[in-house]
Order: C-alpha cells, then structure tokens, then sequence
C-alpha cells in the first residue's frame, strides 16, 4: 500500500502555540555530517568515539521527508529551509529538492550550506527549483578560516561556491557570519568591505549558545550593537521595512544605495516574540526551538502509520504546547541545562 499523503492541497489549518505564535516556517536537517569541524558547532574533540553520526539508515527517507513537510504545510508552513550538517553531502538531494518544489502551500525553499561542494550542485540545485541560498564564511582572513572550520575549510573553496551560486542563477545571497570575540572580530570589517557594492547581503550572527560541546560562554560575544555603529561611521546605514515580522535578521542598507547588510542579536535582542520556525533533524526529531533540550520523535508516525492524518495531529498538539522562549529568559536559573547540538538542528 502507498503510505504517502496525498498531493491535494486543502487551505492550511492554523495553529497557534501558547503564545499565538503561528506555524509558518520549517528547517529540515537532511544530514547531521560535516566536512567541517566549526569550533562554535562541531569542535573536533567532541566527536570522538562511535555512534556520533546517525547510520544512514536512520536518516528519513527522501518519500519520507516529503510526506513530513506535507504535513506541515498543511498546518500553515509556507518557507522550507533545507540544512544540515552540511545538506550538500546528502546522496540525491537536487532530486529532493525536486519533489519539495511541488508542494502545494510552499512559497519558499532556501537551503544554507558552508558552500564548497556548490561548484559540483548548484546548476543542479537551481533546476530542481531551489529558491535561494545561504553560504556561510566567517571571515576572508585564510588562517582565521582554517582555525574556526576545525582545519577544514578553504577560502577559494568558499569563493568559488559563491561563483557558482551566483553562475547557476540564483539571485542575491545572504552571507552568514558568526562573530566570536578574540577570533575573527578583526577580520570583520574587511567581509563587510566585500560584500558592500555586491548584490549578496551579509548578516553578522551573533555567536550564540548552541548545544553543550562549543563551550560558549558570554565573554566571546560582541554585541551587534557595536559593529552596526562601527560600520555607521564609515558607510551610514537605514533601516530597511521587510514586511516579516518573524525574520531573524535587523536589515539595513547603505545610504549610498551599495547594499545591504543584516543583524542576528540572538544574544542582545532576542526575537521569540516572533518565531514561527519549527524545526526537524534528519532522523525525524521534532524540535520547537533552537535550544531544546528534548525534541518529539516523529519517525513512528511518519514511517509506520497507517492513518496519513495522524501525523499532522501530532504536530499541531506539539505545537499548540509551546512555550519556547529561550532567548529571552537567557540567564534565569535552569537555562545551563543540556541541549541539542546545533550540526543535528541545522540553525
Ligand atoms: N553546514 C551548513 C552551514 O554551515 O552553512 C548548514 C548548517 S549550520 C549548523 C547553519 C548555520 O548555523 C551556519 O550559518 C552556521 O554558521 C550557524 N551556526 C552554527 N553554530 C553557531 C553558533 N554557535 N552560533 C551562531 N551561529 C551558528
Ligand atoms: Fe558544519 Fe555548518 Fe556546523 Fe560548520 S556550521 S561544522 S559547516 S554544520
Ligand atoms: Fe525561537 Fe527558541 Fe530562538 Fe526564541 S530561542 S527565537 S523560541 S528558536
């Protein structure tokens, strides 16, 4: 018997959680592996021994992450991040990507990947219908890059991925950049040099306390605050009215109309009041923020379910039970517990 959901698409079901917050966007992780090390992500050191990866038996399906994100877009998703770990690495996803784009309900699929393997997808990637696209690169500086990717990472990799983004046909890019006092702050005006006067937007994020393994701690956070009036001095900057009260980033742009530039102050100016994003790991753990400690396994319902509807239950009662808002209680007692890492979310 074919257990996948039906195609038809019927006007979306709200759901609101505890604090009317509804449920519009949706990250998928398709692959918790790394050809990174980010020592802010997936330090080296804490991946030792066996069983850190999921078997790729455990990871759904491509029919199965399909029927789940049908799921959700009939409870109000409308955007679809894919990401990882590196998405990239997962066998097959431009066919992937493919059957997404056919989605009834979906308006947007980004995917966010550290880049390098973009020369060998992007063409692929753009014809099966991806939407956009997000790279990450955390500073120009060579050395600075080979320390904070664990000695993974090539700046001329990076650099020839965006090429090829931008050679494939996608349009403008976000950039995203995570700052960490101490380690490539220095480097920062220079990123914010190159890409004023390009059509990509660079976004700095600030390094947040993700997961247990990178041993964040306060102490390696420059506030956004203060790059924004740094870069203020050298190139004036106004706000610029997205229309979307969920997005993560403060935009701006430059007065001389060469750009623009984005803010992720999770640390300085949480946003939970408008978080609509949802978020799945590759082996079908439902997680309602970033910074869960637990998730809810969806993997019994989406692979052995004979009732299709059953699933879009579970996830409009796991929703309607939210009450996520770390961020903003970052700091009351409780907060220091354990958490899920961030290569198994995917941001
Ligand atoms: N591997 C892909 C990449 O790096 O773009 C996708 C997955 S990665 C987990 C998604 C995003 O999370 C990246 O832009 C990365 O820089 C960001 N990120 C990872 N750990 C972070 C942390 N501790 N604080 C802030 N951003 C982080
Ligand atoms: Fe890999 Fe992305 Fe995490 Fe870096 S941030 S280790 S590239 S998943
Ligand atoms: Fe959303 Fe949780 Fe981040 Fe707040 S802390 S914005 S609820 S993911």
């Amino acid at each position: 018997m074919d257990m996948r959901l039906p195609l038809k698409f019927t006007e979306a079901v709200p759901v609101q959680d505890r604090h009317q917050r509804a449920l519009r966007e949706l990250r998928v992780s398709v692959i918790d592996r790394c050809n990174f090390r980010c020592t802010y992500c997936m330090p080296a050191d804490s991946l030792q021994g066996r069983g850190v990866f999921l078997p790729l038996e455990k990871l759904l399906t491509d029919h199965e992450i399909v029927d789940m994100v049908k799921a959700f877009a009939g409870l109000g998703v409308r955007k679809l991040r894919i990401t990882g770990g590196e998405p990239l690495l997962r066998p097959g996803l431009p066919a992937l990507v493919d059957q997404l784009a056919s989605i009834p309900g979906l308006t947007d699929i980004a995917l966010t990947t550290n880049g390098v393997m973009l020369p060998r997808l992007a063409d692929d990637l753009f014809d099966a219908g991806l939407n956009r696209l997000t790279v990450s690169l955390d500073t120009l500086d060579p050395q600075v890059l080979a320390e904070m990717s664990g000695g993974k990472a090539k700046l001329a990799h990076i650099l020839d991925g965006i090429k090829a983004a931008e050679a494939a046909g996608f349009g403008p890019l976000k950039i995203n950049t995570v700052v960490q006092k101490g380690v490539n702050d220095h480097t920062i005006m220079d990123l914010v040099e190159y890409f004023r006067g390009t059509p990509h937007r660079l976004r700095l994020i600030e390094y947040m306390d993700v997961g247990n393994s990178n041993h964040w701690s306060e102490q390696d956070v420059v506030p956004n605050a203060e790059w924004r009036a740094a870069i203020e001095e050298k190139w004036p900057l106004r706000p610029v009215r997205s229309g979307n009260p969920a997005e993560t980033a403060r935009r701006f742009e430059y007065v001389d109309g060469q750009g623009e530039i984005g803010f992720i102050s999770s640390i300085t100016q949480p946003f939970c009041g408008g978080c609509t994003r949802a978020r799945v790991t590759a082996d079908g753990i439902f997680y309602t923020c970033l910074f869960s400690s637990r998730g809810n396994n969806l993997m019994p319902l989406i692979r052995h379910s004979e009732d299709p509807a059953a699933l879009s239950r579970e996830i409009s009662a796991i929703w309607a039970a939210r009450d996520d808002r770390y961020s903003e209680e970052r700091g009351l007692p409780g907060h220091d517990r354990k958490k899920v890492e961030m290569y198994r979310l995917g941001g």
